[in-house]
């Protein structure tokens, strides 16, 4: 996790940038909005994000898609036996 202005850990000369971007991630139909913090660099404008942040959100995707998983299973149910 790097703070703003910080030192770029990959040209060790620029400064880190943090920035919250939206990122829209898109699964049969429903949309799940995410904000995902990305470092750049002002000198050789190299973009990283936080790999613990990436897990994280992995997670959240993940759970996300079951969700909308779950969803098309129990309309389906409802379709099939009228609940
Ligand atoms: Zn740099």
């Amino acid at each position: 996790m790097y703070k703003n202005g910080e030192v770029c850990p990959i040209c060790g000369s620029g400064k880190i940038k943090v920035e919250k971007k939206e990122e829209v991630f898109e699964y049969k139909g429903k949309k799940l909005s995410l904000y995902l913090t990305v470092y750049s660099c002002d000198e050789c404008k190299e973009g990283f994000f936080d790999n613990k942040e990436m897990k994280k959100y992995q997670k959240i995707i993940n759970d996300f898609q079951r969700k909308v998983d779950g969803l098309f299973t129990l309309e389906q149910i409802q379709r099939d036996k009228k609940i």
